[in-house]
This record gives C-alpha cells, sequence and structure tokens, in this order.
C-alpha cells in the first residue's frame, strides 16, 4: 500500500545523491520540458506513483541545485540531512503546529526549538516566539509587536481601532534597508515611503550621527546583515540613543543574526541582543527547508496582543498557543525541522557552520582580489561582492558563468557598482566546491576579458 512512498523517497534519495554532478542551473532543454506538465485539469484519477514519477521525471532536471555545493545566487541555504528527514516525517504526521489540542508533539517541539534558539542567539529568554513562513512575515510580525507597544502607551488599541486617527508613529530605515522590510511597513499600514531613512557608509552601515531625533513613537529598523554586504549596523550606539528615548528597535536579521551562534564572530552583532525584536530566516543560513522563519520579540504580550484573535471553540487556558505570535492560525508544523536542525548539529556544530561558510567567503574573496578583481565588501560575514570590470564586462562574466553552470551566482548593484554577488549559505558547500567555483569564475573571466 505505501510502496508510493518508498518509490518517492529512492527518487529523492538519487536526487540529493546526483545533484552535485549536474549543472547548477537547469539545462535549457530541461526546462522546456516542463510543458509536460501544461494539460487541462484531468477528469479521471491517477495512481500516486504515477504522479510521483511525472514529478521527478519532468520536475527534478528542471530544479535549481540549490541543495548542492555550489549554489551561492542570493541568500540561499540547503537542507542539512536530519531537517530533510525531519521534513518527510513531520509531512506523514500532517500536524496543525497552530494549536496545542490539535498537536501536542508538535507544539512540545516547537517550544523546545524555541528555547534552543534563543539560547543560541543569545536573546532574551522570555521573548515572544512566532514560526512563520520567512523574514517578510517575521519582519511583518514583529513590526505590528511595535506598532501594538507604541500606539497603547500612547493610549490607543490599534487592533481595535486601526491607524485611522492614532497618532502617529515616525518609522526610521537605513538607505540600505531590505526591501522586505518595506513591505513588512506597507502591510502594516505605516506606508513603505512615510520614512526617515539615514544616510549610510560604504558598506551599508546606517551612520549612528546622522540618526534623526528619536522619541516614544518611533520606530527604528536596523540589520544585522546587509543582504549586499553582510554589514551590521551600529546597534551599541543606535539601541542606546532609541532605548532612551523611548523608541522601538527592530532588528532585520535574516541571516545576520546566526553570527550570535559564534564566540568567533558574536562580536559583529554585539548589541544586536539589545534591540526590541528581531526577525530571521531558518531557511538561510540554518539550512532548514523552505518555508521557515521566525519572529521574536522581548515584549511577548505586545506580540500576542498583535496577533492575536479568539473565538468560543479556541481553547483559552495558560499554555502557549503557537498561533498567538503568528499571522497564520493553521500552519504546518516548521519549527521541527528548526529542532532537528539543533538536534543534529549541537551548539558547536551550529558554530562550525556560520565559522566554515564565512570562510569560503574570506577565501572567494582573497583569490579574486589577489586575480585583480574588485572586490567592493569588507567579508565579515558571508557575503562578496566582485567586479570584473565595468557593468558590461561583469555582466557578460556572471553570464559565462551561469551558462557553464559549474556554479551559480547573481548580479547585485553596490552603491553604483554593478557586481557579482557570492553568497555562502550552505551547509554542503567543501573546500573542493570552493576550489571548483573560483577555477570556473577565474575561467569565464578570462574568457570574456579575452574576447574584449
Ligand atoms: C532574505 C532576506 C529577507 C527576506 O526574507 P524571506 O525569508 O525571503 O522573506 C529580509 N532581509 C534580509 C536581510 C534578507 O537577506
Amino acid at each position: 500500500m505505501t510502496h508510493w512512498l518508498r518509490d518517492a523517497a529512492e527518487r529523492s534519495i538519487r536526487y540529493i545523491e546526483g545533484v552535485n554532478e549536474r549543472p547548477v542551473y537547469p539545462a535549457p532543454d530541461a526546462l522546456a520540458a516542463l510543458h509536460q506538465f501544461d494539460e487541462p485539469l484531468p477528469d479521471e484519477p491517477l495512481p500516486p506513483e504515477s504522479v510521483i514519477a511525472l514529478l521527478d521525471d519532468v520536475g527534478s532536471p528542471a530544479t535549481v541545485a540549490t541543495v548542492g555545493g555550489r549554489y551561492f545566487g542570493f541568500v540561499t541555504g540547503g537542507a542539512l540531512p536530519a531537517t530533510v528527514a525531519a521534513n518527510w516525517l513531520a509531512a506523514a504526521w500532517d500536524q496543525n503546529a497552530g494549536v496545542n489540542t490539535m498537536s501536542p508533539t508538535t507544539v512540545y517541539l516547537e517550544e523546545i526549538a524555541m528555547r534552543w534558539l534563543l539560547d543560541a542567539l543569545r536573546l532574551p529568554a522570555e521573548s515572544g516566539v512566532g514560526f512563520v513562513t520567512g523574514a517578510t512575515t517575521a519582519n511583518f510580525a514583529c513590526l505590528a509587536a511595535a506598532r501594538h507597544r507604541l500606539l497603547a502607551r500612547a493610549g490607543w488599541d490599534v487592533e481595535a481601532r486601526g491607524l485611522f486617527g492614532a497618532p502617529e508613529i515616525t518609522v526610521v530605515v537605513g538607505e540600505e534597508v531590505h526591501v522586505s522590510v518595506l513591505q513588512a511597513l506597507m502591510m502594516v499600514g505605516f506606508g513603505r515611503e512615510r520614512l526617515m531613512r539615514v544616510p549610510v557608509d560604504a558598506q551599508g552601515r546606517m551612520i549612528p550621527a546622522a540618526l534623526p531625533g528619536l522619541d516614544e513613537r518611533t520606530i527604528v529598523c536596523i540589520q544585522a546583515g546587509n543582504v549586499n554586504t553582510g554589514a551590521f549596523d551600529p546597534a551599541a550606539e543606535i539601541c542606546a540613543a532609541a532605548h532612551a528615548a523611548g523608541a522601538w528597535v527592530h532588528v532585520d536579521g535574516a541571516f545576520g543574526l546566526w553570527a550570535l551562534a559564534s564566540e568567533q564572530m558574536a562580536h559583529l552583532a554585539a548589541s544586536v541582543p539589545d534591540a526590541d525584536s528581531w526577525a530571521t530566516d531558518g531557511h538561510k543560513w540554518l539550512n532548514v527547508p523552505y518555508d521557515s522563519g521566525i519572529a521574536i520579540c522581548r515584549d511577548a504580550e505586545a506580540m500576542r496582543n498583535a496577533m492575536t484573535v479568539t473565538a468560543p471553540y479556541l481553547v483559552q487556558d495558560a499554555q502557549r498557543q503557537p498561533y498567538h505570535y503568528t499571522p497564520e492560525m493553521s500552519r504546518r508544523a516548521r519549527g521541527v525541522e528548526v529542532w532537528a536542525a539543533f538536534k543534529s548539529l549541537g551548539k558547536n556544530g551550529l558554530a562550525q557552520l556560520i565559522e566554515e561558510t564565512s570562510a569560503h567567503a574570506r577565501r572567494f574573496g582573497q583569490e579574486l582580489r589577489a586575480a585583480g578583481f574588485t572586490v567592493h565588501n569588507e567579508i565579515v560575514l558571508n557575503q562578496v561582492l566582485v567586479s570584473f570590470g565595468d557593468a558590461e564586462t561583469t555582466d557578460a562574466v556572471i553570464a559565462e558563468i551561469q551558462r557553464e553552470g559549474v556554479l551559480w551566482a547573481g548580479r547585485s548593484v553596490w552603491q553604483g557598482h554593478t557586481a557579482m554577488r557570492i553568497s555562502v549559505s550552505s551547509w554542503a558547500t567543501t573546500e573542493e566546491d570552493v576550489e571548483r567555483s573560483l577555477e570556473a569564475i577565474l575561467r569565464a573571466a578570462e574568457h570574456v576579458l579575452h574576447l574584449g
């Protein structure tokens, strides 16, 4: 009866075992073959093994090999073995992790994962935590909590009355704010343009001396890990100034927050734990499958007030109900994968993951600089921004690298410079992957420069 599950497992194993042998980006014929999925909604049923066979035969070759060791695009984690396996088992359980009575196992596991997370990231143990879909949703949940607290202090019940006629809130961001924070500000009703933007330095760090006057109706959004450079906003100065004024500090730490998990690297994020709320991702540097974001708020009550609704059939007791801390009600048990990541890595394995991927990034930077190319950022974390000449040349090199398929890295523009961005975020990347990738990059650059 379950042979189709075994078949699916075997196909998944073959996929994972072969992922380093194929082009990182799918070949054009594999993409063209996707049209085989394009048919009218079938009238008749099809057995599950045939569904899976089609999915694998047509779908697998057209995937991007982000679980392999040489995908460096955007900021993309792989998926640790224990987390993929936990994901399969949790899918078999199919629990609704939002409500305690519907899933005692996963709710309990998520509570453990939450405690370990706060420990690993040196964040306040009393914080409220929500397992959400990604850092965008985590930013949203945290900013909604900030909105609740600042307006409640002003005597305004924003959840009941909305923002119409509410006291005004000022939002301060850096010039290099991530677009997902803007999206969250848009969804929370503050508007994505009604902001005060603070100038930044060459690494994208906010200049604290340029902060505007802050007060008890201000939210300052800082970042731990700029998406291009990996740089950290100066949290110590900003948190001190904000808290002296009664303002709220929110941290977008989608990947950079994980520097706190390493003794060696925690200094980069020093004072980040002084903030009031933090958004991060599990699916980036922690290397759990999509979708996995985490919203953390020192003021757990503010988070609950911002996220909760009640109905007579929902249990109201002293026990923690996960849906009180997320925009979702029903959801999958994504915290189980977070638990599995922590359990399989341990504190030391987690620190090692963060340190080794950062060391790979430094190696990319050193060798590309030594080859005469311009690396725009100080490589403090896992991000490298490199130009191979002018914009046109850099674009041509990126195109050649992507065409060859040994690795995949994307394009960015950093303060006017077109660059290739290398983000080393996967547990699966080895020294050998870095070497093969460097050879491919230098080969592509030579090819383009020779042509020019
Ligand atoms: C990826 C990223 C986000 C958005 O995260 P999602 O998980 O894609 O929603 C926000 N901020 C930074 C700095 C990021 O790198």
